[in-house]
């Protein structure tokens, strides 16, 4: 594994911010619809996840001590859009039990609440991390198959702890930050990586003068300087999300959240 600079990470958050704009991720009323969300998507796409929270809602089932007493047989109508629904009923229920039965389970500090988490059935590192930015506002990064398809891309290898180290060690320590850059990825990755529209990567074969692997050489075809910034809004982006704006050097540039030190 090449050891990346700790600025490269910081311009590819601007650079996908800039080509997206901002996510506002996680979409969810509460907390505990964010830790419903997060067994839910387990293999399967969001929009299988909105229709199966939607149903849980329309059935008043979208609390921690209502699924905790729902019928097993009920739950997995609800969520069998999501696939392996027998499972996620299952999880959902001892979740929603352990959460039900620990209410201030969120308050805990980052590693001992990642700790209880991961010793749930059924919750692994990306679930319990997605919990615990997300549900928690604690900065954890949350690593997916599409951070680590990207870091594989640019020659960085490892397990999920590593890159998640890597991650963590080289951008600011920033729950918004976090945030926001995890949902800019899987953006990325869907609209890129997902479709394979490796020919106009701008992760790779760019300014960063990262590492391609002979298989991902190919012409691209945006120009990356050129992509247009009208996607984001100044004016929401210094009011709303001041934290989660373009860094320097691993400092915020609050006035000028498209900019970044090449
Ligand atoms: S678009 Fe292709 S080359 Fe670029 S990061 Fe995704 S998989 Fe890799």
């Amino acid at each position: 594994m090449r050891e990346m600079p700790k600025t490269d990470l910081i311009k590819i958050y601007n650079k996908l911010l800039n080509q997206f704009g901002h996510k506002k991720w996680w979409p969810a009323d509460t907390p505990f619809e964010v830790v419903v969300g997060a067994i839910l998507t387990q293999q399967t796409k969001w929009e299988n996840v909105e229709k199966a929270i939607r149903n849980m809602k329309e059935s008043g089932l979208m609390a921690e001590e209502p699924i905790a007493r729902a019928e097993i047989e009920k739950l997995e109508g609800l969520v069998r859009c999501t696939g392996f629904f027998r499972q996620k009923a299952k999880r959902l229920k001892a979740v929603s039990t352990f959460f039900y039965e620990n209410p201030d389970i969120l308050d805990k500090p980052v590693g001992e609440l990642r700790e209880t988490l991961l010793s749930l059935n059924g919750v692994g590192e990306e679930t319990a991390d997605s919990i615990v930015l997300y549900a928690a506002d604690k900065p954890k990064f949350v690593i997916d198959a599409y951070t680590k398809r990207m870091c594989s891309c640019m020659d960085i290898e490892g397990d999920y702890g590593t890159l998640q180290s890597l991650f963590e060690s080289s951008i600011p320590q920033d729950v918004p930050l976090y945030k926001e850059f995890h949902a800019l990825i899987v953006e990325y990755g869907k609209q890129f990586c997902g479709k394979k529209r490796c020919g106009e990567c701008v992760l790779v074969d760019n300014k960063i003068h990262w590492h391609i692997k002979p298989q991902m050489k190919s012409p691209r075809v945006t120009p990356l300087e050129g992509v247009s910034t009208s996607t984001v809004t100044p004016v929401d982006c210094v009011h709303t999300y001041a934290s989660t704006l373009a860094y320097v050097d691993g400092r915020p540039q609050g006035a000028q959240p498209l900019t970044y030190a090449p």
